[in-house]
């Protein structure tokens, strides 16, 4: 018999842990090799709704997201995945925004209820992901398959990993790890406040001021931004003006902040890059970042054209 091949995954946010349980529940050797690990990456800061936004190219994006939505709709029926499913209601403050041909069959609703903020919307199923349940819920199967992670380990090449295939999905720090000059910082602040209400609906604008509010299992989350910067530290005026929007559009009392955070998208302005390239030492690397706004959009499709790739 031969050895299945040593796989090493650089990166622990949500496209490192989705390929990394991918591989260890298909009997693979995997280490994950990470600075950071889950909740304190760019993906620990996402709204993490399923939805595709800042992200291209538009042909390969949906099919990867319509993938991954299967699967985290079946998540959304363990409890203890952090999945469920949501209304998301779609907004827009001029004109009449309509639901996009590929979202048709998922409970869309042409007229959303309308908000006196905005002009038109409409409203569409979808799963949602806690990220403070949903990232500890892959690490736990990662390491349930025998998965390993090394955390606080800074990969400076990809020649240094001992293994016989790598995994690159290093979001925004693919910059640095393969020198990709594609790669643009879309920064996004978020406000968590308390839970809302009765609120059980994510609201979404994408016209400026860009705002949503999408309520998780213990918390709230009020955003937003996407300006180029790579500026990772929260900034008090823009929380505060977050903060006033989204209490605005839903008509109550400014909430009480719990934590403010940020992340950098990793928008790549040639695309998504999903693709195997040979390493220097003549080894491969697979190549998995580049999500820009959507990284949890796709991360199970993504990550299953990885595994088909790895065995090619
Ligand atoms: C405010 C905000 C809201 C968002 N909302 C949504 C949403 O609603 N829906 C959605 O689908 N997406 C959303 N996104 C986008 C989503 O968060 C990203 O696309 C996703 O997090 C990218 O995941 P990733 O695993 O590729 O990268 P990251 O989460 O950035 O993880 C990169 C990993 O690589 C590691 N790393 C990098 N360089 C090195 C190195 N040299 N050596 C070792 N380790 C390294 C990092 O430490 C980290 O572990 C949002 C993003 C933000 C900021």
């Amino acid at each position: 018999m031969t050895a299945r091949p040593q796989i090493a995954i650089v990166g622990a946010g949500v496209s490192g842990l989705t390929c990394g349980v991918l591989f260890a529940e298909r009997g693979f050797s995997v280490t994950i090799f990470a600075e950071q690990i889950g909740s304190a990456t760019t993906s620990g800061a996402a709204g993490a709704l399923w939805f595709p936004y800042d992200a291209e190219p538009a042909h390969k994006v949906i099919p990867w997201g319509l993938a991954t939505y299967r699967t985290l709709a079946d998540l959304a029926k363990d409890p203890r995945s952090g999945v469920s499913m949501i209304d998301l209601r779609q907004y827009c403050r001029a004109g009449k925004i309509e639901a996009p041909d590929w979202a048709r069959g998922f409970g869309t609703d042409e007229a959303a209820e309308p908000l006196a903020s905005f002009a038109s919307g409409f409203s569409v199923r979808v799963p949602l992901t806690d990220t403070t349940i949903y990232l500890d819920y892959l690490i736990d199967r990662f390491q349930k398959s025998a998965g390993k992670i090394k955390a606080n380990t800074r990969c400076e090449k990809l020649e240094d990993l001992e293994c016989d295939l790598v995994v690159n999905c290093a979001g925004i720090g693919a910059r640095e790890l393969a020198r990709d000059v594609d790669l643009e910082p879309h920064r996004g602040q978020v406000a968590i406040v308390p839970k809302i209400g009765n609120l059980t609906c994510a609201i979404v604008c994408d016209d400026a001021p860009l705002m949503y509010v999408i309520p998780r299992t213990n918390d709230c989350v009020f955003g937003g931004t996407n300006d180029v910067s790579n500026n990772v530290n929260p900034e008090p005026e823009t929380t505060k003006a977050i903060v006033a929007e989204c209490s605005r559009v839903l008509n109550i009392d400014k909430p009480r902040i719990l934590r403010e955070r940020v992340g950098l998208r990793p928008f790549r302005k040639s695309g998504v890059r999903l693709e195997k390239e040979k390493l220097r030492d003549g080894r491969s690397v697979i190549h998995n970042y580049g999500h820009g706004g959507s990284g949890f959009t796709l991360s199970w499709g993504c990550a299953q054209d990885v595994f088909e790739l790895a065995g090619r």
